[in-house]
């Protein structure tokens, strides 16, 4: 169906099209599906001797008095009696022609909020009609809609174009996607019907349901957006398979000369997730699979033994980090253990500048370097790969979509794809992956390497704080080494900086035989690197931290961390931060210095860390606490956001949402027209 401009409406020039554009409405259907935060009722007209202050009811009396009166604003006061009881209306803003007209006598009906005024009850400023000469019209025959807004725009004006828009669509009403049996066994609206509800709900409209977002009519559009996110995903992974990718026979002498260097052998729950994506590599079609797997589950030793395979098959990796640090941490790793085998790697950063810059873009180039690791600056434009054939993604969630499949096309030559091999330490819960990866196959790592003792975790108020810093000397005394991380609520990077200069100043007076370092997110890559770096060779013994630290570090010696104030914090980050400790084989602790008092949810939470170390559990509570947006970290990277469905409030139709899919792959049509009519525009980079 082609989508008719908003400027086809009466009424609708170029700068009202922009306002509209603003909201996301491009089309007249769009206006259909710009559905309403909240209902007026001016359908009944409410006796002035029951309503209830904060109500906005529609009312109607006679005028017993209509005055100016001088306060701290000279105002025009009109009293209203209705039989049961009596109101005044305030305006601030009239003409002496208002208020000869309001003669006592006269009948006025009036909309507004009902508040508390000097002589009881007051409306200020409301919508206000006069029975002069003619009959007023009856109220309203359903509910009128409050829709979002932009400046510029009024509610009046917004509505009017959804009548049009509605007397456009009454001769072609928009068709119904769903096939009719399944709408049918599930009791769901007929679209059109539900729209027209959503936008004139009746007045017996249960407008409890309708501001919940749990009315029928809005489920079935929820259910059919979340259907056609689904679809859109499936569909990148369909398209992206057409394209064939290289396929990479077995390399079992060069994994085993790899896994011969190791001081350690394999996790049982890391061969089987190696076998799953060597499988995958052997395939003529490009590998699309998400490994999920706690901290310290060991992602990176299965994403370098998949690198093996390609590598053996003469075609390059590449290995991309949400961060330098990491992205170093895993140069670091895969240089030591593929100089072993002769496999030269390169190392592409932000920092990587000049010459040496030049030399690495080269060796990406030609071949000559068969891994690269870095960060989002290898999807720029001048870092061009001889033959890449396999992407790893570390931390997945916290690159959007788009960036993911940006990458994949430096690989892409046209024909083929690159290999995707995605990892996340966000354990994240299944309903979720199948919404948000329905593109990705899914592997699970649920085994810590062995030699791991579980962190304990205390829950500690911060006026114990002289004993937790008692407790870091006393560990720092014993060799050992510790983390002090520090959070703040604001979300300027350069305050919670500061408090951990603060932090950081106070711990080097109060402990003067500790090596103190401090990284935070506004030092320059070199120096973190640097202080990291001493800190891992144990040149340092506390490390005062934000939480720049929560991805990837990795130092076996640090096994006690303080959090402070870790009620600010999601879950899903306090178990990523818990993760850098217990690498080693002595008793780790992670204390939790709360600032008291803790609300009752907050005291659930940091309940739930002392109760746990399984990050899937972890991310459920943390689902069920926080919502969606939080656990995926999808918040900073805009790639979910739906018009009508919420995954929270919606959360139960995820899983009818595979079952609806199914039966509609016989359809192609209609699965073009759902993704079309919910993802429009935005899903333009599903074709490559
Ligand atoms: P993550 O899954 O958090 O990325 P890493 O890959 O950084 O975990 O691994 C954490 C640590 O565990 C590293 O020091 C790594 O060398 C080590 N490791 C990985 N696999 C094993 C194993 N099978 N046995 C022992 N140690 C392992
Ligand atoms: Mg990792």
């Amino acid at each position: 169906m082609v989508a008719v401009p908003v400027t086809d409406l009466k009424g609708v020039g170029t700068a009202l099209a922009l306002k509209l554009g603003k909201l996301g409405i491009h089309s007249v259907q769009d206006l259909l599906f710009h559905l309403p935060t909240r209902y007026q009722d001016r359908t009944r007209i409410r006796p002035l001797g029951s309503v209830q202050l904060g109500e906005e009811i529609l009312i109607e009396g006679e005028v017993k008095l209509a005055d100016i009166v001088m306060g701290r604003r000279r105002s025009l006061l009109c009293r209203v009696q209705d039989g049961t009881g009596q109101i005044t209306l305030r305006f601030f803003h009239f003409n002496a022609a208002q208020k000869n007209a309001m003669r006592p006598g006269v009948l006025i009906r009036a909309f507004g909020e009902v508040r508390p005024g000097g002589a009881g009850l007051e409306m200020v400023h409301p919508e206000y009609q006069l029975v002069t000469g003619k009959w007023l019209a009856p109220p309203e025959q359903s509910l009128t809609p409050v829709y979002p807004m932009t400046e510029g725009l009024t509610q009046t004006r917004m509505r009017g174009l959804v009548r049009q828009a509605f007397t456009q669509f009454e001769q072609h009403p928009l068709p119904d996607l769903l096939p009719e049996n399944l709408r049918q066994e599930r009791a769901l609206p007929e679209l059109h019907a539900a729209l027209r509800y959503l936008h004139q709900p009746p007045p017996n409209a249960d407008q409890q349901a309708l501001l919940m977002g749990r009315h029928p009519a809005q489920r079935r559009l929820a259910l059919e957006e979340l259907l056609a996110h689904h679809l859109s995903l499936t569909r990148i992974r369909h398209s992206i398979q057409q394209q064939g990718s290289w396929p990479m026979p077995e390399a079992s002498d060069m994994s085993q000369a790899f896994l011969d260097q190791l001081p350690f052998s394999l996790t049982a729950a890391q061969q089987r997730v190696i076998a799953e994506i060597q499988q995958d590599l052997q395939r003529a079609l490009p590998m699309l699979r998400l490994v999920q797997g706690d901290v310290g589950s060991g992602k990176t030793l299965v994403a370098a033994l998949a690198a093996v395979q390609v590598i053996a098959a003469g075609y390059q990796v590449a290995v991309m980090a949400p961060t330098e640090i990491l992205a170093e941490q895993h140069y670091q790793n895969f240089s030591r253990w593929f100089s072993a085998l002769n496999v030269d790697v390169a190392w592409l950063a932000g920092k990587v500048k000049g010459k040496q810059r030049q030399q690495q873009l080269e060796q990406i180039a030609t071949g000559g370097a068969s891994v690269v690791v870095g960060t989002h600056a290898l999807f720029q434009e001048e870092v061009k790969f001889a033959r890449l054939a396999l992407v790893v993604i570390d931390e997945q969630h916290r690159f959007g979509v788009h960036q993911r499949l940006s990458l994949r096309e430096k690989g892409a030559d046209g024909i083929r794809s690159p290999h995707q091999l995605i990892m996340t330490a966000t354990p994240i819960p299944r309903t979720l992956t199948m919404s948000a990866y329905a593109d990705l196959d899914c592997s699970i790592i649920d085994e810590l390497p062995p030699g791991r003792t579980p962190v304990n975790t205390l829950v500690i108020a911060d006026t114990r704080r002289e004993e937790v810093i008692a407790r870091v000397q006393q560990a720092c005394a014993q060799g050992r080494q510790a983390y002090w991380v520090c959070t703040l609520i604001e979300e300027s990077e350069a305050l919670q900086c500061q408090a951990a200069e603060v932090t950081a100043t106070h711990l080097a007076e109060q402990l003067p035989d500790i090596r103190i370092g401090l990284v935070h997110g506004r030092m320059k890559p070199a120096e973190k690197a640097s202080v990291m770096e001493a800190f891992k060779s144990a040149r340092l013994d506390l490390l005062v931290a934000t939480t720049v630290i929560e991805v990837g570090v990795d130092v076996p010696n640090a096994s006690l961390m303080i959090i402070e104030n870790p009620e600010r914090l999601g879950l899903a980050q306090l178990h990523q931060l818990r993760g850098r400790v217990g690498r080693g084989s002595v008793e780790s602790f992670c204390v939790l210095m709360y600032h008291p008092p803790l609300s009752k949810q907050g005291r659930e939470r940091l309940q739930v860390m002392r109760e746990t170390t399984d990050g899937f559990r972890i991310a459920e509570k943390d689902l069920q606490l926080r919502g969606p947006g939080e656990v995926l970290g999808t918040r900073q990277t805009g790639m979910m956001q739906f018009r009508i469905a919420d995954l929270e409030r919606d959360a139960d139709l995820l899983s009818e949402v595979q079952a609806l899919a199914q039966p509609l792959y016989q359809h192609p049509k209609r699965v073009d027209a759902l993704i079309n009519r919910w993802m429009g525009s935005s899903e333009h980079y599903a074709q490559v």
